[in-house]
């Protein structure tokens, strides 16, 4: 075992005193009770996985989640399979499922809109405590949704609802309102090593 000389031991021990003091500094200031709007955005992987993991842990404490997916991927995802029968999930695909393979920008739009319709609503009912917008981001990119309402009806949801927003890139006007905003940076990834998208992983 390496040997600890006491005066090593009382310098960290003083690190350590200092250390908690500051913590328990901010833990005394931070007493506001509310709801948070989080933005996870950024081109590495782990932005719907790390929504839907906040998701299960909201759930897991009895409370009410909705979920929006704004872009319906080719492949139905593991998470959708846990949680789609969950009874305090609701969860909304988008209606005729914007995929990077279709190419018809009016039927985008209306899914976009029948989407947003749905989370308008759920922005509305304060018995949902969390709410997942997934890739919502893109419907702003492409100028399938105003940012504007959505910035609005964000501003005036139930004071305790969590919302989370996921997408590679975020409107500038969301990015004014949010608590949390976390950036997934891709530094690697083993799609470009040349390995498949792998069930349970990927999806
Ligand atoms: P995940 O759903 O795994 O948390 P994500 O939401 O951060 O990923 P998206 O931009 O929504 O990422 O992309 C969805 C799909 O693309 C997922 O299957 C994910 O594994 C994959 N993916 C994410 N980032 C990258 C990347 N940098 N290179 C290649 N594939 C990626
Ligand atoms: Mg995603």
């Amino acid at each position: 075992m390496t040997e600890i000389s006491e005066k090593s031991q009382a310098a960290h021990k003083k690190r350590m005193a200092t250390r908690k003091a500051v913590v328990d500094e901010r833990i005394a200031r931070a007493t506001e009770e509310r709801g948070v709007l989080i933005l996870l955005k950024g081109n590495g992987k782990g932005k719907s996985s790390s929504a839907f993991g906040t998701m299960a842990r909201s759930v897991g404490h009895g409370q009410k989640a909705g979920v929006v997916q704004f872009i319906k991927g080719r492949l139905q995802t593991g998470e959708f399979k846990l949680f789609r029968d969950h009874p305090q999930i609701d969860w909304h695909v988008m209606g005729h499922g914007f995929t990077w393979e279709t190419q018809d920008q009016a039927k985008d739009i209306e899914a976009a809109q029948q989407a947003w319709a749905v989370a308008e609503k759920l922005l509305q009912d304060d018995s949902y405590n969390i709410l997942v917008f997934d890739e919502m981001s893109y419907m702003f990119k492409y100028g399938y949704l105003e940012v504007e309402p959505v910035v609005a009806a964000l501003k005036a949801r139930p004071k305790h609802q969590n919302v989370i927003i996921t997408g590679r890139t975020m409107a500038t006007p969301l990015q004014d309102i949010a608590d949390t905003i976390s950036v997934i940076q891709d530094e690697r990834h083993a799609f470009r090593l040349g390995v498949k998208a792998q069930q349970g992983i990927e999806y």
